[in-house]
């Protein structure tokens, strides 16, 4: 597989798409790296299928450039650019009084495929799907189809592969197939552009995503994003609560402020979990308090998510002052 320049799968510089008085996304900047899995997550209505409709060259954008797989998104490349990538839609797209395998024969010959007969048996292997090459894609289930056209996407040996939420309305086992066959093309170095709702699936899948609301509100690992966004915190578990905790936990190194609540838990607030802990353990021990469990407070990719596109749905620690 011919890879692109430079380790850039995609380079998006202040792109932005209107339709008429609608902005469907703006001023949007980004870079995909090759073999990255590519998180692009957003509420409804965020813009984010006019997004991967824009860099895979269905759409014009109103603003901005990009690089897509090495070539500049212009409409004189969009053959070219279409030769290196494929899209993936919500909606499958298949002909459901054909059979998995005239479906797969049909879209070859439209994208001009080179020796369709291995490269159909290739992409139904990849799919696992071998055995339901005679079924009609109209007697499939939901899951099997959305497999069927994973499948067409492969078709062309794709360098960067968007995938517009492909596991939307499957059942949780067939999300999981979905999550294998997109770790398996991983492996194989091909660059994924995954929207998703799911954001459990963009925290187990992805290298790095992108928060997207209109505008781009941030771009990061996971991890990276959690810590930036949201302060480091204790969990501190005890079989009652402490008598006075502003006695207990006020002036401890590190910590910087705590919040309790109704069950004798306690979230404390610190610059770094690892110089605190031993001496909250101490305070506690000190204070003659029986500990359940000292632990770091994990938070969710959903929690970075929500503190972006709605703050007020997150609740705030109080500081101890
Ligand atoms: P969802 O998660 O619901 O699929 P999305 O993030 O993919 O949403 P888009 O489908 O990209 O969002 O839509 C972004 C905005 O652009 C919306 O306000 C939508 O109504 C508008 N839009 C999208 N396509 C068109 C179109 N062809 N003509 C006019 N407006 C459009």
């Amino acid at each position: 597989m011919v890879k692109s320049q430079g380790g850039l799968a995609l380079e998006v510089h202040n792109l932005s798409k209107r339709f008429g008085d609608r902005v469907a996304f703006s001023d949007v900047s980004f870079e995909v790296r090759v073999g990255e899995v590519f998180g692009f997550l957003g509420p409804n209505g965020a813009g984010k299928t006019t997004t991967v409709r824009t860099l895979g060259t269905l759409l014009e954008p109103t603003a901005g450039s990009a690089v897509v797989a090495g070539i500049p998104l212009r409409p004189e490349n969009g053959v070219e650019i279409r030769r290196r990538i494929a899209i993936m839609p919500e909606s499958p797209g298949l002909y459901l009084r054909l059979s998995v395998r005239e479906n797969l024969e049909f879209f070859a010959d439209l994208y001009e495929v080179d020796g369709p007969r291995e490269r159909i048996d290739g992409v139904l292997r990849a799919v696992r799907l071998a055995d339901r090459a005679g079924d009609l894609c109209g007697a499939l289930s939901k899951g099997l189809r959305q497999r069927v056209a994973l499948a067409r996407a492969l078709l062309s040996d794709p360098q960067v592969l968007f995938l517009d939420e492909p596991t939307a309305g499957l059942d949780p086992v067939a999300a999981r197939e979905v999550h294998a066959l997109i770790g398996g093309l991983r492996r194989r170095g091909v660059t994924i552009f995954l929207t998703t709702h799911r954001l459990e699936e963009a925290e187990r899948l992805c290298d790095r995503v992108a928060i997207l609301s209109t505008t781009l509100r941030t771009v990061g690992r996971p991890d990276e994003l959690r810590d930036q966004i949201f302060a480091q915190s204790l969990t501190v578990r005890l079989v009652a609560p402490l008598p006075d905790p502003v006695a207990t936990f006020g002036g401890l190194p590190g910590v910087t402020g705590w919040a309790a609540d109704e069950s004798a838990g306690y979230a404390l607030t610190v610059s770094d979990p690892a110089v605190a802990a031993p001496g909250v353990t101490r305070a506690l021990v000190a204070a003659r308090a029986d500990v359940l469990s000292i632990s770091r407070s994990q938070r969710s990719l959903e929690d970075v998510y929500l503190e972006l596109i709605d703050p007020a749905a997150i609740d705030t620690d109080h500081e101890s002052g």
